[in-house]
């Protein structure tokens, strides 16, 4: 039944036909149509639908938020599912993804996911208390469906598919059920966020209580459901491969470093795509007019138009710097707000939208106050912008200390907007740095800092603009970004190839 690695890459009829009897829980926080605080939400809308176009046999789990109620009106109730700690019992409703059709089963339970705000901080940005209830349900209810004694018996997964903290009790959880069908894998979106919660968690969690030491859930004396995660499922993966490698060192590993590099054999980096459709220049409804890497003339209207809708001043020749980012000291903002006057004195503009900290975020606004020709900052949440911004800029900042994978470069690269980045995690594995090398051979996509300084950033924003400057050779680096695939499918294929051979151990 099962294909080989080599099958599974040699000969893709093969692989569908055995891929039927795979079948994948995945399970999520967040999945972009239905709600989305960042990157995960995305890899969680596309990545399903990508598995299934290759013939896998895959359902996404997420908590029943209203956001998620409101967008799925045929949701039905499936079945029920008790045995859950503190609250009894949950209703399982099943439905359909909007546009991809991927099944996704929805936790309904009113009292825990129903509430207005966000999906882990209330209205007020504080995180909600009972975020360990939430989660530990979610993680709870995952692998209750992935036991033979399943109330679902006519789907049984094979492969448990965790996605960071708040599904990472799931492996240990199952660990420690009768009836285990399914292996159980954990894909690290980002090791900075790993849900620790005081030890009293244990026992209300049903966690029993010998899985709470050093070589189990505990981590420094709390409850750390990204530890448990990391330590139960069978197989771990981080969404880029240079990110696997830096989270095995003291630098990158959060604390988790021994733990990882102890299972370094079960960690697989690989790196994200990109939803190829919702993403395109040539098709973007947000833009006035379309382009591609044929016509990019038509870039210069979308420049135009954005310069006008921020109120700076319209001009072509003007070098536009954009940013699309969480305003967070992951994201290396501060480093850009500290070089932004120089860049603006060599007569450059700055689109940034964005949302965070409230240091970076009135850092920004007090910029565009004293360069309101300049400079444009928009904060908070706004999709058509993000596209407006990716399209109609000319360079896209984006100095991060750390990035797992990063999908804004991804983004910048396919519109035509060579980005600026750091020379670590996804970032380094998907932008190529621009030198007469790079330019000669074609690989040239961006530029690449030596560190995450403000120096190096902002010599890496002066060769940039260097190369701006000389349109032929800014039109090979635009081009040679256009030109990549960064759909999903090399990626999908990855995973399968994971799951088959977790299932054949
Ligand atoms: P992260 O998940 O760490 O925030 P990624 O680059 O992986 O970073 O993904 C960020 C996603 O969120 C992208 O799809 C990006 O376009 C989007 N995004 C971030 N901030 C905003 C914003 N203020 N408005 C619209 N989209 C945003």
């Amino acid at each position: 039944m099962l294909a080989s690695l080599q099958t599974v890459l040699i000969t893709p009829r093969i692989i569908i036909k055995s891929l039927s009897f795979v079948r994948i829980l995945f399970v999520t926080s967040e999945a972009y149509p239905l709600i989305k605080t960042g990157g995960l939400a995305d890899v969680s809308g596309s990545l399903p639908a990508a598995l299934r176009g290759l013939g896998a046999d895959i359902r996404i789990l997420i908590p029943g938020y209203q956001q998620v109620i409101d967008k799925l009106p045929d949701a039905r109730p499936v079945a029920h599912i008790d045995n859950l700690p503190l609250i009894g019992a949950v209703t399982l409703m099943l439905a359909e993804m909007p546009d991809t059709g991927v099944p996704v089963y929805i936790i309904h339970c009113p009292s825990l996911y129903q509430r207005a705000g966000g999906p882990y901080l209330d209205a007020s940005g504080r995180d909600w208390e009972d975020n360990p209830l939430r989660f530990g349900i979610l993680s709870r209810v995952a692998a209750i469906l992935s036991c033979r004694n399943s109330p679902l018996s006519d789907w049984i997964p094979d492969i448990l598919h965790c996605n960071d903290w708040q599904s990472g009790l799931a492996p240990a959880y199952l660990h420690y059920m009768p009836d285990t069908h399914a292996r159980s894998m954990i894909s690290l979106h980002n090791l900075a966020f790993q849900g620790c919660y005081p030890a009293h968690w244990v026992e209300r969690l049903w966690l029993p209580t010998e899985s709470y030491q050093m070589h189990g859930l505990e981590y420094h004396h709390q409850l750390s459901f990204l530890k448990a995660g990391i330590y139960y499922a069978d197989s771990i993966t981080t969404v880029s491969p240079t990110y696997a490698r830096e989270i095995q060192t003291s630098q990158y590993g959060f604390g988790l470093e021994g733990l990882l590099a102890s299972r370094a054999h079960e960690i697989h980096g690989i790196l994200n795509g990109i939803e190829t459709q919702e993403w395109n220049p040539a098709t973007d409804p947000y833009l006035v007019t379309q382009y591609d890497d044929r016509h990019l003339d038509n870039k210069n209207a979308v420049k135009n138009a954005l310069q006008s809708q921020l109120g700076l001043s319209v001009n072509t020749e003007t070098p536009l710097l954009g940013v699309v980012s969480r305003l967070t000291h992951q994201k290396g903002l501060d480093m850009f707000l500290s070089v932004a006057e120089t860049v603006l004195q060599q007569g450059c503009q700055i689109a940034l939208l964005g949302g965070g900290e409230a240091v970076l975020e009135q850092g920004f606004k007090a910029l565009a106050l004293l360069y309101p020709n300049q400079v444009s900052v928009n904060i908070g949440y706004n999709e058509p912008l993000s596209h407006q911004i990716m399209a109609g800029v000319d360079i896209f900042i984006m100095p991060s200390r750390f990035e797992p994978c990063g999908l804004n470069q991804m983004y910048g690269l396919r519109y035509g907007t060579p980005p600026v980045v750091t020379p670590t995690g996804g970032l380094a594995d998907s932008v190529v740095d621009t030198n007469a090398e790079t330019l000669r051979n074609g690989t040239a996509t961006g530029f690449v800092m030596d560190a995450p300084a403000p120096g190096a950033l902002l010599s890496s924003i002066e060769h940039a603009l260097a190369y701006y400057r000389n349109q032929k050779s800014w039109r090979k680096i635009q081009r040679n970004g256009m030109r990549l695939d960064l759909g999903w499918a090399h990626s999908a294929q990855a995973y399968i190839a994971l799951y088959q051979q977790l299932m054949g151990q």
